[in-house]
C-alpha cells in the first residue's frame, strides 16, 4: 500500500510517499464500499493511525512523493482514465450503430429516422475529437513535456464524452436500454464516476482555466 504524509525528516517541507506493509500496526482495511457502477472491482476504506515508518518505508526521495504522484498520476490519467473512456465509449457507439441498423419501428430501421443519426453523428464526433486529443497529449508527453494542460483537458472531454455516449445509448435502445438483459444499463453506471474520480471535472477545469489565464494563447495553439 502506498501512503502519503509529510515527512518530519525533511521539516515538513515536502510530501513524501511511503510503502506500508498489510498487517503494520495502526493500519486497518475497512469495509469494501457497495458502489453504483464498477462492481467487478473494489473501493476499500483505509485507515491509518499512527503507523510507524522508517527509511525503508520510504518512496522515492524524502520531499520529492507530490511531484512523484503527479508525473505518475499524469500517465495514469490519459491512459487508465481518457483512453479507457474513449474505448468504453466506442463499444457503446458500435452497439448503437447495431442496434440502429437492426431495430425495426414503424415500418423502417431506427437508423433512418433523423433523430437517431443525429446521437450517433453527435457521438461519433465526439468520440474522434476525444481522440485527437489524447493522440496529440501522449506525444507531447513523448516529446519529452509534461502534458498537464492537454491531459487535463483529456480527462474532461473524454470522461463527459463517456458520459453523453452512454446516455444517448439508452435512448437509442429504448426500454431493452434500461435493463439488466443488456450491458448498456451497466455501462451507463459503470460511466458516472469517470467525471469524478482521478480530479473531478471541475478541479481539471480550475487547472486548465489556471492555465490559460497564466500562459494566454499558448494553451490553446497545439498544432505543430
Ligand atoms: C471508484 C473510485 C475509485 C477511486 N480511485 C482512486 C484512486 O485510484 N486513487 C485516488 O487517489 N483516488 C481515487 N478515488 C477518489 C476520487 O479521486 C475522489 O473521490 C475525487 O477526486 C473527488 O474527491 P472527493 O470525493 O473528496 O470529493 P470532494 O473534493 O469533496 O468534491 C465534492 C464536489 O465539490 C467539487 N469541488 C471540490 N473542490 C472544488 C474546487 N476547488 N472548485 C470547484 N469545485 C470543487 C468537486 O468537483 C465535487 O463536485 C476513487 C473514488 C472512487 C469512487
Amino acid at each position: 500500500m502506498v501512503s502519503a504524509g509529510t515527512d518530519a525528516a525533511a521539516g515538513g517541507r515536502g510530501i513524501s510517499l511511503f510503502l506500508v506493509d498489510k498487517g503494520s500496526p495502526g493500519f486497518t482495511i475497512g469495509r469494501d464500499q457497495p458502489m453504483m457502477g464498477l462492481r467487478g472491482t473494489s473501493h476499500v476504506e483505509l485507515t491509518f493511525d499512527d503507523v510507524p515508518l522508517d527509511r525503508q518505508c520510504l518512496l522515492g526521495a524524502e520531499g520529492a512523493g507530490l511531484r512523484l504522484a503527479l508525473e505518475t498520476l499524469g500517465r495514469v490519467r490519459l491512459a487508465q482514465v481518457g483512453a479507457r473512456a474513449i474505448g468504453k465509449a466506442t463499444r457503446v457507439l458500435d452497439l448503437m450503430a447495431d442496434y440502429a441498423r437492426e431495430r425495426q419501428q414503424f415500418g423502417s430501421r431506427i437508423g433512418d429516422f433523423q433523430l437517431i443519426q443525429q446521437m450517433l453523428a453527435d457521438s461519433a464526433s465526439e468520440i474522434v475529437t476525444a481522440r485527437l486529443l489524447l493522440h496529440r497529449a501522449a506525444w507531447e508527453l513523448d516529446q519529452g513535456g509534461d502534458g498537464r494542460d492537454l491531459i487535463a483537458m483529456v480527462k474532461v472531454h473524454a470522461a463527459e464524452t463517456l458520459g453523453r455516449v452512454v446516455d444517448r445509448a439508452v435512448q437509442v435502445f429504448g426500454g431493452m436500454g434500461f435493463c439488466q438483459d443488456l450491458p448498456i444499463e451497466r455501462y451507463y453506471r459503470d460511466a458516472r464516476i469517470y467525471r469524478i474520480f482521478d480530479g473531478t471535472s471541475e478541479i481539471h477545469r480550475t487547472a486548465i482555466a489556471r492555465s490559460l489565464l497564466k500562459r494566454g494563447s499558448g494553451l490553446y495553439d497545439v498544432i505543430s
